[in-house]
C-alpha cells in the first residue's frame, strides 16, 4: 500500500510538473500602455517584456505614442513603477521575471535623462550587481548614440535595432535586438510562413543568438498560428497586442499536441455480405462515448491515416438531442439506442413522463435473442446502464445496479464491482455466474455471465487498462454465439469521453486507438459469422473539438477545444455486414432502434426456426 501510495504521488508530481512547468515562452506585451488594464494584464499573464511609449511633456514623462492622445494621469510612474511596487509590497513579485521596454518618442538624450530621474525614486528594486533580480528597464525608439550607452546606470540597457550585427558593439549595454516582422516577410500568421521567409528569419535569430542576447520582432502577425510558429522558430520574445490569450494558448499547446508512438495494424474487410439484404442473426452496436468526428479524425491521423473504423463504407450521421435538452449526456444519447425514445438528460430507459420503457434486451428476448453488454466504464455507467435500468438520475449507481438481476441480460462486463457488494446472492439466484476471469467468459457454458474487471473505475489505456476491450469483445462475441440463438451485444468505449472532458489530445487519441482495435476485431467477427450486423457510433461528441494542426506521416495531432462539456453536433454512424446499407442518411439517434428491430422483424420467423 505504502508503494502504491509513493507511485501515486510520483505520478501527481509528475503530472502537476508537466501541467504548470515553467513555461518556455516569452511574451512580449505590445503598446501595453494602450490596453484597458495598463501593467497588470501582462503581468497577470506572464508576460516577460512589457512595452510603454514615453513622451516628455512640461517635465514629465507621459504613457502615450503622440501628443494629442496624452491623459494627464497616465504617466510612466502612475501606471508602471507605481504599480511594480505595488506587487513588490503585496508579495507578487520576488524576483523579476520581466522587464519594461521604454519607447522613447521624444528626443532621446533628454527623454532618458528623465526616465533616469523618475526610475532612481524606484532604485529598491531596480537592478544591479548588489540586486541581480532587479527590474531593467530597455530603452527603444529614440535613444543615445550606442558609445554613449556606458554613461547610464546598471539598470538600463538598449534595445539595438539593425541586421548588422559585430562584435565591436557595446553588447553589455544591449539588452534585446529587435526588429520589424516585415523586413523579413509578409506573412499574415494564418496558414503557414513561406520557408523561404521563415529561413532569412531564423539567420538573424541564430545570429542575435550567437552574440548571447534575445530577439524580438515588431510588426509581427499575431494570431494562434504565428504565436506557436514563432515559438519553434526560437523568437524570445513572441510579440502580442493579447498576452492573456496568446499565454493561454502557448500555455496549454503541449497538452494539446500528441505524437502517438504507437501504430495499430488495421484489419482489411471482407466486405463479402456488407450492405446485402440477407438474415440477420447477430447484431453488435459499439458506441464510442464522446467519439465524434474530430475525435475519430485524430485517432484516424495520429495512426498514419487508416483505421478499422475508416473502411467502412455506409455511414450516417446522428442528430443527438435529448427531449429536454439541445446537449445530450450519455444516459438520453444511450436510453435513445436502447428504447427508441428520446428521454430527458440522466434519465435511463424512462420517458420524458417518468414511465419505464422496454429496451434492446427486453424486446429481443421476445424474439429468441440473448444479449450482452461491455464498457470500460463502471457497469452502471449511464451508457451500459440505459440497456437494462429504469431510473432518473444517472448517478444513484446502487439504485442502477438492482436492476441488473432483474434485466434481460445474459452477459455483462466492465467495472464497478463495488456497487454490486450486497446483490451477489440475488444475481446469483437469477441465474448469473461471476467469473473470476475475463479469459473464463468465452467456455464458461454458464447461461448468464458477468465479470467485473475492477472495483470501481477502470483505468485508461494510458494508465495500464492493456487490452481490456478488445479481448473482452472477443470473448462475449463468442459466449454469445456458442448460445446458438441470434445475439444482440453492446460494446461501449467510455472514456474518449473523458478525454474530450479533460481536455487531453494524449486520452481522445489512445482511447479512440483502443476503441478502433475492438473495431477491427468485431469486423473480423463479422466476417467470419454471415448473418452479423456492425453498428458503431457515439452517443455525443465532448469537447468541441477541432483539428487546427497535425502530421499523417508521423503520427501527430494537435486538437482544439471549444468546451470542457458534450457538445450538440452530429455524430458519425459506420454500418458493417448483413443489412449495414439501411444506415445510410441523416437522422435521429432514436431511429438507430427504429432501424434495428425493423431488421429483427422482417427475419423475426427465420431466427425462430
Ligand atoms: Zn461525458
Amino acid at each position: 500500500m505504502k508503494k502504491l501510495i509513493q507511485l501515486f504521488l510520483a505520478v501527481i508530481i509528475f503530472l502537476s510538473q508537466e501541467a504548470f512547468g515553467q513555461q518556455d515562452f516569452n511574451l512580449h506585451s505590445h503598446n501595453d500602455y494602450l490596453r484597458n488594464v495598463p501593467f497588470w494584464e501582462a503581468f497577470g499573464a506572464g508576460a516577460a517584456s512589457i512595452e510603454v511609449d514615453v513622451i516628455l511633456n512640461n517635465g514629465e514623462l507621459m504613457a502615450a505614442h503622440e501628443s494629442a492622445s496624452i491623459r494627464n494621469e497616465h504617466t510612466l510612474t502612475s501606471l508602471y513603477l507605481e504599480p511594480i511596487q505595488n506587487a513588490r509590497e503585496l508579495g507578487m513579485i520576488e524576483k523579476f521575471e520581466f522587464h519594461l521596454l521604454i519607447d522613447c518618442k521624444t528626443e532621446a538624450y533628454t527623454t532618458l535623462d528623465q526616465v533616469v530621474k523618475d526610475a532612481s525614486e524606484f532604485e529598491s528594486f531596480l537592478f544591479s550587481s548588489e540586486n541581480p533580480d532587479g527590474l531593467k528597464l530597455i530603452i527603444s525608439g529614440n535613444r543615445p548614440k550606442p558609445e554613449d550607452y556606458k554613461n547610464y546606470p546598471e539598470w538600463i540597457l538598449f534595445d539595438f535595432q539593425s541586421k548588422v550585427l559585430t562584435s565591436d558593439l557595446p553588447w553589455e549595454k544591449i539588452g534585446m535586438v529587435s526588429l520589424s516582422f516585415r523586413q523579413f516577410s509578409v506573412w499574415n500568421g494564418k496558414g503557414r510562413i513561406v520557408e523561404t521567409e521563415k529561413a532569412k528569419l531564423e539567420e538573424f535569430i541564430s545570429l542575435v543568438h550567437s552574440f548571447e542576447r534575445p530577439v524580438r520582432f515588431w510588426a509581427s502577425p499575431d494570431s494562434k498560428s504565428a504565436w506557436k510558429t514563432f515559438f519553434e522558430m526560437g523568437i524570445d520574445f513572441i510579440n502580442t497586442d493579447t498576452p492573456g490569450l496568446a499565454q493561454s494558448y502557448l500555455s496549454t499547446i503541449e497538452k494539446n499536441v500528441y505524437q502517438n508512438p504507437l501504430r495499430n495494424e488495421v484489419y482489411t474487410p471482407g466486405f463479402e455480405q456488407d450492405g446485402k439484404e440477407v438474415p440477420v442473426k447477430n447484431i453488435i452496436l459499439m458506441i464510442g462515448d464522446g467519439n465524434g468526428l474530430a475525435q475519430i479524425s485524430s485517432g484516424l491521423f495520429a495512426n498514419n491515416g487508416q483505421l478499422n473504423l475508416t473502411q467502412l463504407k455506409n455511414i450516417g450521421l446522428i442528430k443527438t438531442q435529448a427531449a429536454d435538452d439541445f446537449t445530450t449526456d450519455s444516459a438520453a444519447g444511450a436510453t435513445a439506442y436502447a428504447t427508441g425514445q428520446k428521454a430527458n438528460n440522466r434519465a435511463l430507459g424512462l420517458n420524458p413522463a417518468g414511465d419505464s420503457l422496454a429496451n434492446l434486451p427486453d424486446i429481443l428476448d421476445l424474439y429468441g435473442f440473448s444479449s450482452g453488454i461491455i464498457t470500460t466504464d463502471q457497469v452502471t455507467g449511464a451508457t451500459p446502464s440505459a440497456f437494462y435500468a429504469h431510473h432518473s438520475e444517472r448517478d444513484d449507481s446502487d439504485e442502477i445496479a438492482s436492476w441488473l438481476p432483474k434485466s434481460k441480460l445474459d452477459l455483462f462486463v466492465g467495472g464497478g464491482r463495488e456497487h454490486f457488494l450486497d446483490k451477489v446472492d440475488e444475481m446469483e439466484a437469477s441465474g448469473f455466474t461471476l467469473l473470476k476471469n475475463m479469459n473464463e467468459i468465452s467456455n464458461s457454458g454458464a447461461a448468464r455471465i458477468g465479470y467485473f474487471a475492477s472495483e470501481g473505475s477502470l483505468p485508461s489505456f494510458q494508465n495500464g487498462r492493456g487490452d481490456f476491450l478488445s479481448k473482452s469483445a472477443i470473448q462475449s462475441a463468442q459466449f454469445l454465439l456458442d448460445k446458438k440463438t441470434p445475439f444482440f451485444l453492446m460494446i461501449e468505449s467510455g472514456m474518449i469521453d473523458s478525454g474530450g472532458h479533460a481536455n487531453s489530445t494524449s486520452m481522445i487519441v489512445t482511447e479512440m486507438l483502443d476503441f478502433d482495435r475492438a473495431i477491427g476485431e468485431m469486423i473480423l467477427f463479422a466476417d467470419q459469422n454471415p448473418g452479423t450486423l456492425l453498428i458503431i457510433t457515439a452517443d455525443h461528441e465532448t469537447g468541441g473539438v477541432s483539428i487546427p494542426q497535425g502530421d499523417v506521416r508521423s503520427g501527430e495531432v494537435e486538437l482544439a477545444f471549444h468546451s470542457d462539456d458534450h457538445t450538440g453536433i452530429m455524430v458519425p454512424l459506420f454500418a458493417y455486414g448483413a443489412h449495414s446499407e439501411d444506415f445510410k442518411g441523416v437522422y435521429e439517434n432514436t431511429e438507430v432502434f427504429n432501424k434495428i428491430m425493423s431488421i429483427v422483424k422482417r427475419y423475426a420467423s427465420f431466427n425462430r426456426e
